[in-house]
């Protein structure tokens, strides 16, 4: 012991010295993530968030355990920041090194301090001015923004990508991603892997679209390559291969109606594999009667399309829903894990479409493992593991008669993440029951033609009842992939409820419709954290750490398909248009604040009034415009959810001459409302008249 005597003060002074050099240099110099293609493979980091799915697995699943089962209770309010100018609000912010980087309302982007909410920089890119017209065809709600080194990337609503610097939010580089004449447009997050920026598009119900993504260079914004999903006239001749052989799976002159397979969600790049995985939209119409007529899959509708990520070239596929007919759109997420299946260590993707089976496959080749359903199916008994084909029960095509089928066109699960713990072993699933009715009864099969603009989709639809004993429309559920079975279920207050966080302290966090942010136990369910934020929750949370405290962060902003095309259950949630400030919040075991005060829920109530007189035959002439241009945000039957405002309350339907000013005249355009200059006085006449009826019809039943 004696000898080590002399030797300590220098040892002191070293450790002091070399302490004193570490804090001078971290506050100094913050550490610099360079965000490529290592950072984003990385699950060891905590830290930072830097991608949708915080990593290329698109895992949602965080290695923080600061915030645990025995204290997350005590989560409380750390920093909140109001966006009084958003409505719907989805996405997840990304975190770099302390900053946060969000997208929100009119494709808006901010970059903030992730420790205090203080504003750095926002970059503004005008939607409203380039958007117009084609704020007719989808919403201002978007989904994500993309980093790669030391630009941001964001996607807008017109179809722009834009590339801006980090730093400062300047404006780097700006490409058109859709012709400006189809009624197409982006919600989706770009996709960042090897400095390329992949984007998709949605417009698959919007007209007679063809779905396609699109890679550019990242430092530049130049075009790399595309992929088209289904393919055009053989006449025109084939891009490539993929597209000469999908042709062999349509019938009839399918170019006509475009064929759909928009992929607006779900993309996941491989960097173990080096492929990039595609989910792909259904079809254009819904009806595979007008579209393809003598039937056939339709490739590549509703499939995981596996690509090479520097030539978009196709390697393999595997379609979920054989020639859809039922909007089974598969642009959900694809996780990537590695499974212990029979003993066998497998390179995994998993999937939860629309259609209500969770599918395992193996990402080496495309082969289908397992496949089991994950709420109520009703189309299909099950998927044959043989051929790897669901077997669909009779009359489902509602060839014979209308016929009630489930899941339904928001499918058993939408684009609302699913979140993996490798710890568990476990998905979490925001899951949806409900059935609804088709039926084409109606619909001129041999003569049918989308226009475009408008919501045309060969079929109608009209949702039903839960599919459930208990009359559950949602629930949050932890699915065994290996299994293939569900480990727990919470039954939800109602459908619509947003994505899921897991972490390795086996918590799960979801936000709900009816407002409330909530913490579970992993592994049972049981529920340990419970905050009132006020108003719907429509995006995932994300976890990530700044000078060694965990931060819990979410944007609460009612959003999404069910906010805008509306519906009781929905409209009852109380989110009415306007009501409620739009916020980012972060939560913290440190947090000192309280969530600030909202306006109490409130289901808009319609306008009695004795001074319009609605004519039946009149407002039944207005039916058509009303429901398949107007209901895309303002809610099917009038009925709004909040996207929009509720017409029905509106004082602007009495007067045939603000009518005219806001819908002809584009009065509030900057508000997100398009312009419509091709309606005539008779039609504008037409829909005050529907509306007012549907006013009255709510008013009679006590609404
Ligand atoms: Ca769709």
């Amino acid at each position: 012991m004696k000898m080590t005597l002399p030797f300590r003060p220098v040892y002191l002074l070293g450790v002091i010295l070399a302490s004193l050099l570490c804090s001078f240099v971290s506050a100094q110099q913050p550490s610099s993530t360079l965000v490529n293609d290592p950072a984003m493979a990385d699950e060891s980091q905590g830290e930072n968030w830097l991608a949708f799915g915080r990593t290329y697995s698109e895992q949602r699943f965080s290695p923080l355990t600061q915030i645990n089962q025995s204290n997350v209770g005590g989560l409380a309010l750390d920093w909140y920041v109001d966006l009084p100018n958003s409505r719907s609000l989805v996405s997840t912010p990304l975190v770099v090194d302390g900053i946060m980087y969000f997208i929100s309302s009119m494709n808006i982007v901010r970059a903030v301090d992730a420790a205090s909410g203080e504003e750095l920089w926002r970059y503004d890119p005008q939607v409203a001015q380039y958007a117009s017209r084609r704020m007719r065809a989808g919403w201002d709600n978007s989904r994500g923004i993309g980093i790669w080194e030391d630009k941001v990337f964001v996607a807008t609503w017109d179809g722009r990508l834009i590339g801006i610097d980090r730093n400062d939010g300047r404006e780097l580089w700006s490409v058109q991603t859709i012709d400006p004449e189809l009624a197409m447009y982006i919600t989706g997050a770009p996709k960042i892997f090897k400095g390329k920026v992949l984007i998709g598009n949605g417009g698959t119900e919007n007209g007679p679209n063809r779905g396609y993504i699109t890679a550019y260079d990242a430092d530049t914004g130049e075009y790399a390559w595309r992929f088209w999903i289904v393919p055009g006239n053989p006449a025109d001749g084939f891009e490539d291969a993929a597209m000469e052989m999908a042709a062999e799976t349509w019938t009839g002159e399918w170019w006509r109606h475009g064929g759909g397979g928009n992929a607006w969600h779900g993309f996941t790049y491989d960097a173990e594999l080096d492929q990039l995985y595609i989910g792909t939209g259904n079809g254009s119409p819904w009806n595979r009667k007008i579209r393809s007529p003598g039937g056939g899959d339709n490739l590549f509708l509703s499939s995981i399309v596996a690509l090479d990520p520097d030539t978009g070239e196709y390697l393999w596929h595997y379609q979920t829903a054989p020639g859809d007919t039922w909007d089974y759109t598969s642009t959900m997420d694809i996780v990537l894990a590695d499974l212990t299946i029979e003993g066998e260590q497998v390179k995994a993707l998993m999937h939860a479409p629309k259609n209500g089976f969770f599918y395992v496959i193996n990402r080496e080749n495309g082969e289908l493992i397992s496949a089991e359903n994950y709420t109520e199916v009703t189309w299909a008994s099950e998927v044959d593991l043989e051929t790897g084909r669901p077997i669909e029960n009779p009359g489902v095509r509602y060839e014979l008669e209308p016929v009630d089928i489930a899941p339904t066109p928001i499918g058993g699960h939408s684009w609302h993440a699913m979140s993996y713990n490798p710890g568990t072993g476990l998905v979490y699933i925001p899951t949806i029951h409900w059935q609804n009715r088709f039926t084409d009864a109606d619909v001129d099969l041999e003569n049918f033609q989308a226009e475009g603009w408008r919501i045309e989709l060969g079929v109608g639809y009209e949702f039903g009842a839960s599919t459930r004993d208990d009359g559950a429309t949602g629930t949050l559920q932890a699915w065994d992939p290996v299994r293939q079975q569900q480990i727990w279920e919470i039954p939800a207050e109602g459908a619509w409820d947003a994505g899921t966080l897991t972490t390795a302290s086996n918590l799960v966090f979801q936000g709900k419709a009816n407002g409330h942010l909530r913490a579970f136990n992993a592994l049972t369910g049981e529920q340990l954290w419970d905050e009132n934020l006020g108003l719907g929750i429509s995006a995932p949370p994300i976890t990530y750490s700044v000078n060694g405290r965990q931060y819990l962060a979410i944007l609460v902003g009612w959003g999404g398909a069910m906010s805008a095309l509306g519906g009781q259950e929905m409209a009852d949630y109380g989110w009415a248009y306007g009501d409620h400030t739009r916020r980012l919040l972060a939560f913290s075991l440190d947090g000192t604040r309280t969530v600030p005060v909202s306006a109490p829920p409130r289901v808009p109530t319609p306008l009695a009034t004795s001074d319009f007189i609605v004519d039946g035959a009149t407002a039944e002439s207005g039916e058509l415009d009303y429901e398949s241009i107007c209901s895309f945000c303002h809610g099917g039957a009038a009925i709004a959810a909040g996207m929009a405002p509720d017409l029905r309350a509106s004082g602007v339907i009495l007067s045939a001459d603000t009518f005219e000013q806001v819908v002809r005249g584009g009065a509030l355009a900057s508000r997100g409302m398009p312009p419509f200059a091709d309606f005539s006085d008779a039609e504008l006449n037409q829909m005050r008249h529907y509306i007012r009826q549907q006013a009255e019809i709510a008013l009679a039943a006590g609404r």
